[in-house]
Parts: C-alpha cells; sequence; structure tokens
C-alpha cells in the first residue's frame, strides 16, 4: 500500500487523481487531501477516501470542515494554514505526494515533498517556474522522485530513454513541445482585445481550472511549459521548438540525431499522465478511452504566432534572462489573470502587464527561497500598480 497526498484535492487535477485511485483502493491509500476554500467538496471527499489529514487555507474553513465531519464521527485531523500543507507533504507514511495547487501558492509544499525524497508528481508548473535550480538540486540531493503530470511533460518523458542524462547524451536534437494553441487561435488581435473570461476558459480540448484555461488563452501556458521543460530536461528554448497541434492528440514528441521522431498519443484525459505517473514504471489501466485512429480527425501543425501571442516571448525571453526573472514573470502573470478573471483588466493588456513588471523588477540570482518568494512579492506588487494606472 502506498500513501498519497493530495495537494489541492477539489481542483481539476486534484479530481482526476482521486478518480484514477478509486480503481485502486488496494494499492493507495489517501493518508492526506487539502483545498482552498472548497469545504463541501472536500468534505465530500474526506468521507468518500477517508484521509488522517485534511487541510484548509484558512482557519474558518477548517473550522466548517471540522463541524461538518463532527456529525459524521469520521476521525479526521482538519488543519489550516500554508505550514500544514508543508507538513503533510513531508509525513513519514506518504510516499507520493500530487502537487496539484495552482499558482505560486504550491511553491513551499511541492519543495517540501522534494526535501523529504517523496515520489512528487508535479502538476504545479509554477513551483518549477520559480525556484528551477534550486527545485532540481532538492530533488537530487534528498533522491525524490520528480514525475512531470503536465501532460506535454509527461509524453516527453515517455519518449525519452529510461536513464536519461542530457539531450546530447540520448542522442536527441530537439524536444517538440506540442499545444492546443488555445481557444483563441484563430483570432485577429483586433477581436482579441473584446473577449471575456469565459470565452478564455472554455478550452476545446481540455477541461482545466480558470487560471490555467486563461493560460492557455493567451499561450503564456506553453511560455510557462517551455520554462518547465528547460529545468525537468536540463535543456535551454535552443532545443526546444513549439508546434500548435490542434487536435490535442499528440502531448509532445522527441527528435533524435538519427531522424526518429517519438511521441506519445492520447485522449486528452490527464487521468493518462497521472496513472502513469502514480504506477511508474509499471502500467495500470486510467479509465481513459482509448484512442481509435479509424474515428479520428486530421492531425495538423503550425508554427506557433508571436505577434498575437506575446506571452511565448516573454517566458522565453525570462528562461534566458535566468536567475528570478520567471517568479517575475509567474507572479505578474497570475496578478494580471486574476485581473482579468475579475473583469478589471482586458485580455490583451495581460501580456502588456507582464512584460512592463519584468521592466520594473530586476531579476538576480535565485539562489535561496527567501529571495525567490521576495522578488515574486515585489513584483505582484508592481503587477498591481501597473494595472491600476492602466484603468
Ligand atoms: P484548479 O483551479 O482546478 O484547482 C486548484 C486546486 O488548488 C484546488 O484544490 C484549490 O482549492 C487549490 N488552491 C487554489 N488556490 C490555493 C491557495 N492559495 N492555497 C492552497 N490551495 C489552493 O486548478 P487545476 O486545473 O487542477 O490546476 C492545478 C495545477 O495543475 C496548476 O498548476 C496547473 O497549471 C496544473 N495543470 C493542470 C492541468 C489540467 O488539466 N487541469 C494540466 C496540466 C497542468
Ligand atoms: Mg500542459
Amino acid at each position: 500500500m502506498k500513501g498519497i497526498v493530495i495537494l489541492g484535492a477539489t481542483g481539476s487535477i486534484g479530481v482526476n487523481t482521486l478518480d484514477v485511485i478509486s480503481r485502486y483502493q488496494n494499492d493507495y491509500r489517501v493518508v492526506a487531501l487539502s483545498a482552498h476554500r472548497q469545504v463541501d467538496r472536500l468534505y465530500q471527499q474526506c468521507l468518500r477516501f477517508k484521509p488522517e489529514y485534511a487541510v484548509m487555507s484558512d482557519a474558518a474553513s477548517a473550522e466548517q470542515l471540522k463541524a461538518k465531519l463532527s456529525h459524521d464521527a469520521v476521525d479526521i485531523e482538519v488543519l489550516a494554514g500554508s505550514e500544514a500543507l508543508e507538513t503533510i507533504a513531508s509525513l513519514e507514511q506518504v510516499d507520493i505526494v500530487m502537487a496539484a495547487i495552482v499558482g505560486a501558492a504550491g511553491l513551499k509544499s511541492t519543495l517540501a515533498a522534494a526535501r523529504h525524497g517523496k515520489r512528487v508528481l508535479l502538476a504545479n508548473k509554477e513551483a518549477l517556474v520559480m525556484s528551477g535550480q534550486l527545485f532540481m538540486d532538492e530533488v537530487k540531493k534528498n533522491n525524490a522522485e520528480l514525475l512531470p503530470i503536465d501532460s506535454e511533460h509527461n509524453a516527453i518523458f515517455q519518449s525519452m530513454p529510461e536513464h536519461y542524462e542530457s539531450l546530447q547524451q540520448a542522442g536527441i536534437a530537439k524536444i517538440l513541445l506540442t499545444g492546443s494553441g488555445g481557444p483563441f487561435r484563430q483570432r485577429s488581435l483586433s477581436e482579441l482585445s473584446g473577449v471575456t473570461p469565459d470565452q478564455a476558459c472554455a478550452h476545446p480540448n481540455w477541461s482545466m481550472g480558470r487560471k490555467i484555461s486563461v493560460d492557455s488563452a493567451t499561450m503564456m501556458n506553453k511560455g510557462l511549459e517551455l520554462i518547465e521543460a528547460c529545468w525537468l530536461f536540463d535543456t535551454d528554448p535552443d532545443h526546444i521548438q513549439i508546434v500548435v497541434h490542434p487536435q490535442s492528440i499528440i502531448h509532445s514528441m522527441v527528435q533524435y540525431i538519427d531522424g526518429s521522431v517519438l511521441a506519445q498519443l492520447g485522449q486528452p484525459d490527464m487521468r493518462t499522465p497521472i496513472a502513469h505517473a502514480l504506477a511508474w514504471p509499471e502500467r495500470i489501466d486510467s479509465g481513459v478511452e482509448m484512442l481509435d485512429f479509424f474515428n479520428m480527425q486530421q492531425l495538423e501543425f503550425e508554427k506557433p504566432d508571436y505577434q498575437r501571442f506575446p506571452c511565448l516571448r516573454l517566458a522565453e525571453e525570462a528562461i534566458r534572462t535566468g536567475g528570478t526573472a520567471p517568479a517575475i514573470l509567474n507572479a505578474a502573470n497570475e496578478v494580471a489573470v486574476a485581473s482579468f478573471l475579475d473583469e478589471e483588466l482586458a485580455f490583451t493588456d495581460i501580456p502588456l502587464v507582464i512584460e512592463e513588471t519584468l521592466h520594473q523588477r530586476q531579476s538576480r540570482a535565485a539562489t535561496t527561497l527567501d529571495d525567490i518568494i521576495a522578488d515574486d512579492m515585489a513584483a505582484r506588487e508592481t503587477a498591481e500598480q501597473i494595472i491600476k494606472s492602466r484603468v
């Protein structure tokens, strides 16, 4: 029996993870679940999976959950706050941590899982984007296992040799990072300025949380994934080609120097990468429908458009700058996306806010977690001021 913690259990990835686990109740034991403020959802999950711990972001939500659970006489310790997230990610009885909180809020708990040598299933890409080298060093130092959940990175991982050290050693020429192009792939710049949050969140192929949905629409998601791939596979943007593939059937590819291209294909359903990473190196049934090649749309490929989607360029520049630049980029993006979702910022102003924040905040070496978090917070303030001055 493997002990598992799900950070961000009530989100899209969290729910999909519980769906896979529910098929293997004899193999995985849910030790802890966390949620931000969705008391009712976490309550239902607690009743079903009976974890030892449940964590809510604030004391008031934790009290509500406690009160509900006390009626059912289930013995679950309810905790509150971000330190409690680190606690549950570090518990001795835990083998696997699913890092599925969205944004910088998941950084410390994801890092705690790495520091305690867990198998870390990484969905929370923002954590790696922010802390890059520091995170990878902790994984190595503490013998943690880092397995990508992001479908593209999971596909790349699956298309690589088992004992991967570097692109060069593996005979790899390029990583081909695919992306659907999001809901606005075919919109002109002038049409983009008036789009609404609901339009941005209506992704053609994937059903996801609202923040990552907006990131997909601006293509910042692909930019963050470029940075994520640089860290996971120890490479640079010169060796990663973004390929727009609207059908999301190929989840990414690896191009070898002998001319071979290996790809991972599947339904656009996150239960596939989740099941892969849970059971790796074994394979388990994820509940996902098999691909039917006789009943498939044509597969198309396009170059990414850096004019309509400037977030791609901003992310690439940030990883080339290095240090805390990706953390600044990420923080400004989180603020701008939240503001767009609140209908206070136009869609096309998202990249402008990020670019101006990167302009105003100097990046520096990202050697300590404190420096990274300080630059993240300063960038948030700057981005907020920029947004205020625009309206
Ligand atoms: P979501 O919004 O559906 O869920 C987020 C989860 O985190 C929820 O459980 C929420 O309660 C919790 N949470 C939110 N803010 C928090 C805070 N401040 N403190 C503590 N907990 C908080 O998001 P999602 O779509 O499941 O995405 C989660 C992560 O996985 C993101 O980093 C995203 O980029 C990544 N990811 C998601 C998908 C997908 O298909 N949904 C695919 C690839 C990567
Ligand atoms: Mg992805």
